[in-house]
């Protein structure tokens, strides 16, 4: 058994307009890092459309509703400052939402050890109902439900390596001691959440804000001090990855000094942990990433360590 794929090319159908960093070509690199030697042969599934359910179990049915009313039939519609949906955002955001919940019923079917789910927009800042930060709906949650709410599960845990907290998902779980959501994040800096004292219930929400120009080092010590011992005392049967590879020292919108070594290395750490806590079931989705070498570095590590290479 190894790491399933889920991806679809409507994911690049999401156009965000001339200049925006969360652009078609970032799939494009990740396809690019998916057709290297190592990686040609995993085997990679289409990604299938999620259903308004499936939505709603974390987004306000409302919210739903309204945002897939308000694809455009050409041109593009604001739905924030920085998040926009064009007329091919509507595969985009149904597969990206329901490429998660398939690669849990993969990993939960025993079908694979683990899943990747290179899609895009990002989800981690869409919150119950405000699209945000690139992100329209919140892929990663919108997963973790669909393990508890069809297969029966109890505690699933997200951790979170984008450089951005992840704001919608932490409101997505906090006032449920059964989901736990744990971040490493550049503070200060967009979208200005994530502090420290932000717990949720029962210490169920679990936030490590990073300095500006921290690196390895500092990331490292997050991890290995508090996110590792209270995944292992919270005890998930899933663990779900929010992917994000903007902390790369590359990266153009935020000044952390992640290298691939990092993100291999953390996602080695969690699929040990996920080995001794919950038969290795881990599931992550694509979150940010804004340069193509970073993007590119990011994935291929994180592959390479989720493949246990
Ligand atoms: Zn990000």
């Amino acid at each position: 058994m190894t790491t399933l794929i889920f991806t679809h090319p409507d994911c690049f159908a999401h156009d965000t307009g001339p200049g925006h960093p969360e652009a078609p070509e970032r799939l494009a690199v990740v396809w690019q890092v998916l057709d290297r030697p190592e990686f040609r042969d995993l085997e990679r599934r289409s990604a299938p459309e999620a259903d308004v359910e499936q939505l709603s179990r974390v987004h306000d049915r409302s919210y739903v509703d309204a945002v897939l009313a308000a694809v455009p039939a050409d041109g593009y519609r604001r739905l924030d400052g920085d998040t926009l949906l064009s007329p091919g955002s509507r595969g985009a955001i149904l597969r990206a939402a329901g490429s998660v919940c398939a690669a849990v019923d993969a990993v939960l079917a025993g079908e694979a050890t683990n899943a990747f789910c290179a899609v895009r927009p990002c989800g981690h800042h869409a919150e119950p109902a405000r699209a945000m930060g690139f992100c329209v709906f919140n892929n990663i949650a919108i997963g973790a439900e669909h393990a508890r709410k069809v297969h029966g599960l109890t505690r699933v845990a997200v951790v979170d390596f984008d450089v951005h907290h992840g704001n919608g998902t932490q409101a997505m779980f906090a006032d449920d001691p059964d989901l736990f959501f744990a971040s490493t994040h550049q503070s200060p800096l967009y979208p200005g959440t994530g502090n420290s004292w932000e717990r949720g219930v029962n210490g169920n929400i679990l936030n490590l804000p990073l300095e500006p120009y921290s690196g390895s080092v500092e990331f490292r010590q997050a991890v290995e001090r508090a996110i590792l011992p209270a995944l292992e005392a919270f005890q998930p049967e899933l663990l779900m990855i929010s992917a994000g590879f903007d902390a790369h020292k590359r990266d153009p919108l935020a000044q952390l000094g992640f290298t691939a070594e990092d993100f291999e290395w953390v996602t080695r750490k969690l699929v040990e942990l996920a080995d001794r806590v919950c038969g290795g079931r881990v599931v992550s989705a694509l979150e940010g990433g804004y340069d193509a070498t970073g993007l590119a570095e990011g994935c291929a590590a994180h592959l390479t360590a989720l493949m246990r290479a």
